[in-house]
C-alpha cells in the first residue's frame, strides 16, 4: 500500500531568496528603518499593495499584530464591543483583548460561515467587526457589508487564510476598511512569522504605522504604493506624530526577503491548492458519511486545507474516524473533539464567561480538518481521499450500512 504524503512539511523557500538573505547577512542591515530607502520590508509592502490593488500596506510581526493594530487604528474606545465569528483561531479574540475591547461572538453554521441572522441580531451596540474568513471560507460579504455600512460599523477582514480568494471578483482583504494577512509557516506565504495589513484609508494606516514602531520620523520612509500620491498619508502621519503609543510590532528585513521571494509563487499556489481541494472534495463526496459544504456562489476559493463534516455519526464514531484516518496515514482533527483546541470557542477561557453557541458547537463537534498543501500532486491527493473514505467505512460501514 502506498502511504499518503506528509502534509506538514513546508515548501522550500525559492532560490531567489538566497542571494538577498546572504546580502543581509553580510551587511547586518536587518532593521527596516536603517536604509535610506528601498529596505526589503518597504519593498514587500509596496509589492503586496500592488498585488492586492490597494494604496497602503504595513508589514508587521504577525497577523495577530496586524489585527491588534487595525483595532487601534480605528481609534476604538476602551471597552468597545467587537464582533467576530465564533469559529476562528484564539489569536483573533486575543487581539481584541489586547486592544482593551470586549469580544462579541457570533454563531457560525454547518458551512463554517457566519450565521447572518445572529450577526444582524448582535450588530446593534457593536463598534467594529472582524470578519475572520476561517480556513479561507468566505462569509457572505455582500450581506455583511450592507449591514455594517447601514449601521456605520467598520469591518476588518482577517484574511490570514484567504490570500488569493475572490468574492464577486474582488480580492478578499480589500472589501472591509482594513485587511490582515499572515506569513506564519502554515499560510500561503511562509516567512516563519510575519503579517501585513492593507487599506486605502490614509488615516488608519498612518495610525497603524506609528503604533507599529515608526518612532521619531521613521514614518517618512512609508509611502503609498508605487505610482500613487502619498500626500494624504504624509498629512495623516504629521497629524499623529507623538500622539500615539509605540507597540513595536515591526517586521525584520530578513523575514521580508523570505516573503518577497514567494510572491511570484502565489498564483501557482492558489491554482494548485484549489485543484487539490476540489479533487479531494469531489472524491470524498462519494462517502455517505461525509459532507463537504458547498462554497458560496460569489466565492472563488484559494484553499490550502480541507474541511468536511461527518454526518449521521456519534461522538464516539467521530473519534474512531480520526483514529482510523490516522491509522491510514491521514491526520484529521475534529475541532471540537481534540483537547484544548485553539479553534473551539469554549477553550477561550481568558474571555471569562462564554456564551452558549449551539450552532457553532454542533459544527465544531463534526467538522474535520486536514491539511492539503498546494505542493501535493493529484495522485497524492487521491491517496488522501481514498484513506478518508476507507476510514469512514472502517468505522461506520458495517455498523450502519447493514444495521437497523
Ligand atoms: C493563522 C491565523 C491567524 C494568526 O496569524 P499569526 O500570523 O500567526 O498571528 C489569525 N486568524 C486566522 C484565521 C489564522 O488562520
Amino acid at each position: 500500500m502506498t502511504l499518503p504524503p506528509n502534509v506538514y512539511d513546508a515548501e522550500p523557500i525559492p532560490e531567489a531568496a538566497r542571494e538577498k538573505v546572504e546580502a543581509l547577512l553580510a551587511s547586518g542591515d536587518l532593521f527596516r528603518y536603517t536604509a535610506p530607502e528601498n529596505a526589503p520590508v518597504t519593498l514587500l509592502e509596496s509589492e503586496f499593495a500592488e498585488m492586492m490593488g490597494v494604496r497602503y500596506a504595513l508589514a508587521v510581526s504577525s497577523c495577530s499584530a496586524a489585527l491588534f493594530l487595525s483595532l487601534k487604528a480605528l481609534a476604538l474606545p476602551r471597552g468597545a464591543r467587537v464582533m467576530i465569528p465564533a469559529f476562528t483561531f484564539a489569536a483573533v479574540p486575543s487581539s481584541i483583548v489586547h486592544a482593551d475591547c470586549d469580544v462579541v461572538l457570533c454563531e457560525c453554521g454547518a458551512d463554517y460561515r457566519i450565521d447572518l441572522a445572529d450577526f444582524r441580531a448582535k450588530l446593534p451596540g457593536v463598534q467594529a467587526v472582524i470578519i475572520s474568513h476561517m480556513r479561507g471560507h468566505t462569509s457572505d460579504m455582500d450581506a455583511i457589508m450592507a449591514a455594517c455600512d447601514a449601521a456605520g460599523v467598520p469591518v476588518i477582514e482577517d484574511a490570514a487564510h484567504s490570500l488569493g480568494t475572490l468574492w464577486d471578483g474582488r480580492k478578499i482583504g480589500t472589501i472591509g476598511q482594513i485587511g490582515c494577512f499572515s506569513f506564519q509557516s502554515y499560510k500561503m506565504v511562509n516567512s516563519g512569522e510575519g503579517g501585513i495589513l492593507i487599506t486605502n484609508d490614509a488615516d488608519a494606516v498612518a495610525r497603524a504605522i506609528i503604533m507599529s514602531g515608526a518612532y521619531e520620523h521613521m514614518w517618512k520612509k512609508h509611502k503609498a504604493r508605487h505610482g500613487e500620491n502619498s500626500r494624504d498619508l504624509i498629512d495623516a502621519l504629521e497629524r499623529w506624530q507623538n500622539k500615539l503609543p509605540l507597540y513595536n510590532l515591526r517586521l525584520s528585513n530578513l523575514s521580508a526577503e523570505i516573503a518577497r521571494a514567494q510572491l511570484p509563487e502565489v498564483p501557482r499556489r492558489i491554482a494548485d491548492g484549489r485543484r487539490n481541494h476540489d479533487l479531494v472534495a469531489s472524491l470524498i463526496a462519494a462517502s455517505p458519511w461525509i459532507d463537504v459544504p458547498a462554497k458560496l456562489a460569489a466565492e472563488v476559493r484559494a484553499p490550502d486545507s480541507l474541511q468536511f463534516n461527518l454526518v449521521g455519526v456519534s461522538d464516539d464514531e467521530t473519534r474512531a474516524f480520526q483514529d482510523a484516518a490516522a491509522a491510514r496515514g491521514v491526520k484529521v482533527q475534529v475541532f471540537g473533539l481534540s483537547s484544548d483546541n485553539a479553534r473551539a470557542f469554549w477553550n477561550w477561557q481568558f474571555l471569562g464567561t462564554l456564551p452558549d453557541l449551539p450552532k457553532t458547537r454542533a459544527m465544531l463537534m463534526r467538522a474535520c480538518d486536514t491539511r492539503l498543501p498546494a505542493r501535493l500532486t493529484p495522485d497524492q491527493c487521491a491517496l488522501i481521499a481514498d484513506a478518508l473514505i476507507a476510514a469512514a467505512d472502517d468505522v461506520m460501514g458495517e455498523v450502519k450500512a447493514y444495521g437497523t
